[in-house]
């Protein structure tokens, strides 16, 4: 069986913190290039010349895309046959969190509890999202998540007749009402069927496939590209100033579900749409 160290992830996932703060991955970069070059609006163009402007004072200068650096979410798929020695995984996790937002003066946004609780001062705990896959080695994606867009989140349990067009409602009615709240232009994560926590989980996971790559399913690929039409004919626009790139892209999670159940859910990233990912 194939061994890793406890402080290799612990690394990792210090380092990606930072990353996926200072710099932009490369699909999202190109995606709001092309946005800039799409939009027609005076007002949106000039917000997406100044997202990239900043994206690159960031990038040069080691500092955060916004200050809000957000809550540390890691997915995380471990392969059955690795053995991770010398400490266990989620402490490994939660150190490399506290190292990372401590190393790049990150801002730390967690509180211990939520009502009565107070910062817990190294943006710890991390949420993790683990599942064991056959194979030998650990992926993990590091997604900060900044609250303004995690705010426009929402979930229906909708009735199954209400069918794919009942989806299409929610999603553009969900855009739509966030308006500029979550900083557009956004990427529309969007979970359909499991159960209801099992659907939220799926929108979230839908924000880590890369802006410009195909749905495997091509009855979902063309439903993103249908849904990403609508979402930008709501002429939200950049920052929510009008215009016509409001979505970078849709991405769709689909799941099983119980007969009587339709659940569709929402997760939105703003243009700072943070996603780094390593495998171990
Ligand atoms: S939604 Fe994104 S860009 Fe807007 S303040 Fe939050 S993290 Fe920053």
């Amino acid at each position: 069986m194939r061994e890793i160290r406890a402080e290799q992830i612990t690394e990792a996932v210090a380092r990606l913190s930072m990353e996926a703060n200072f710099e932009l991955e490369d699909d999202v970069q190109k995606a709001i290039e092309e946005a800039f070059e799409k939009e027609e609006s005076p007002a949106g163009k000039e917000v997406l010349r100044q997202i990239l402007e900043n994206s690159q004072i960031a990038r040069t200068e080691r500092m955060p895309i916004c200050q809000d650096t957000g809550y540390a979410v890691v997915f995380a798929e471990l392969g059955q046959d690795l053995h991770i020695v010398g400490g266990d995984f989620e402490a490994a996790v939660n150190e490399g969190v506290r190292s990372g937002y401590t190393e790049g003066y990150l801002r730390k946004s967690v509180l211990s509890d939520p009502i009565k609780g107070a910062n817990t001062g190294d943006n710890t705990p991390a949420i993790v999202h683990l599942r064991i896959v056959p194979g030998d080695t650990l992926k993990l994606w590091i997604v900060p998540k900044g609250g303004g867009s995690e705010n426009m989140s929402k979930i229906a349990m909708m009735k199954p007749a209400d069918g794919v067009e009942g989806v299409k409602r929610f999603v553009v009615d969900c855009v739509r009402t966030a308006s500029g709240n979550p900083c557009p232009p956004v990427v529309v994560g969007v979970g359909i069927g499991g159960t209801f926590e099992y659907c939220a989980y799926l929108a979230k996971k839908a924000l880590l496939r890369m802006i410009g790559s195909t749905h495997p399913d091509s009855y979902y690929a063309e439903l993103e590209k249908e849904l990403l039409e609508l979402v930008n004919d709501t002429g939200v626009g950049p920052m929510g100033l009008g215009g016509r790139v409001t979505a970078l892209s849709v991405n769709i999670e689909a799941a099983p579900r119980h007969i009587a159940s339709f659940p569709v859910s929402v997760n939105m990233n703003c243009h700072a749409a943070r996603h780094k990912m390593v495998e171990l």
